[in-house]
């Protein structure tokens, strides 16, 4: 195990920790939030752990976040409804997909709004991570926030996204994260430079079994259908949890109904809630068939 790293992350969080409250930290299930959750009670830094329910987590993840004890938040529309991944399809009119990713904003990160947050966020997760995530990330208001920044000599750089990512751990920095995260959507990611064999050392030396699906072959925790996963990985949670699929099915010939109802063009040529759902899965019907009949 990396003693380096280690002790860098716990830094971390004793850095950047909010003085009068406790860390929101947030709790996917999957074995880099199991890091932060380890790593945060070794730094000894006031946290919650949250679980932020998406309605398409796996049954074995629920059971596993509520065995760590973990606190379930849900989303909830203005008028106190709870939103689903089944109501927000036919609310958006469009399935969910890697352009048009309502999903995550709506059911995922809609918790912790004015805390400070920890994510189990990493570079090697993939490339463009590189680009737009530092130890810090302040999402969004970026020109207010530069000029912020700049008046009180605090060194940033801006992504993609026009948020501004932070790497240094110095008393400005530190500063201005206090005085800005009640305000802005503030991250802190004291994990992002550890690869996946630092993550899986650190928790064997602390004894974390971590979510059991990784013992059933799945190498990411998410939700069932995540339109990021690869299509062999749907298809696999499809054959696995085929109810599912059946009420993103259902959610589908709701959604057609809304659309025709809202007089919304059909370009995608879209007769049936099959036809959306082999769109979605961007496979052809050969492939589809792979599933049992209805
Ligand atoms: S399905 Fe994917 S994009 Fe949607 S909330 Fe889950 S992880 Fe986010």
């Amino acid at each position: 195990m990396d003693i380096e790293k280690e002790k860098k992350a716990i830094e971390r969080l004793k850095a950047f920790e909010p003085e009068c409250e406790p860390y929101y930290l947030c709790y996917s299930g999957g074995k880099d939030s199991d890091c932060i959750r380890i790593l945060a009670q070794l730094a000894g830094v006031k946290h919650e752990v949250h679980h932020n329910l998406t309605t398409v987590d796996a049954p074995e993840t629920v059971r596993y976040v509520k065995s760590v004890g973990a606190i379930i938040d849900k989303a909830y529309y203005s008028d106190g409804k709870q939103k689903t991944m089944w109501n927000l399809i036919v609310n958006k009119k469009i399935p969910p997909t890697r352009l048009i990713r309502y999903c995550c904003e709506e059911l995922k990160e809609h918790g912790g709004k004015g805390k400070m947050k920890i994510t189990g966020v990493r570079w090697g997760e993939s490339k463009s991570r590189k680009e737009c995530k530092g130890i810090i990330n302040i999402i969004g208001k970026s020109k207010t926030m530069q000029k912020k920044a700049e008046s009180e000599s605090v060194e940033y750089n801006v992504n993609r996204q026009g948020g501004l990512i932070l790497n240094m751990d110095n008393s400005e920095n530190r500063r201005f994260v206090e005085n800005c995260y009640r305000t802005t959507s503030t991250l802190l990611n004291p994990i992002i430079d550890w690869t996946d064999s630092d993550v899986w050392e650190f928790l064997h030396y602390y004894g974390c079994d971590s979510n059991p699906l990784y013992q059933c072959g799945f190498k990411r925790i998410g939700c069932i259908g995540c339109p990021f996963a690869s299509y062999s990985m749907r298809y696999k949670e499809f054959g696995l949890y085929p109810k599912y699929r059946k009420n993103y099915i259902r959610a589908f010939d709701k959604m057609l109904l809304a659309r025709n109802q809202a007089g919304l063009t059909n370009n995608a040529k879209w007769d049936t809630a099959i036809d959306v759902f082999k769109w979605w899965m961007n496979e052809d019907i050969n492939q589809l068939s792979f599933f049992d009949e209805e």
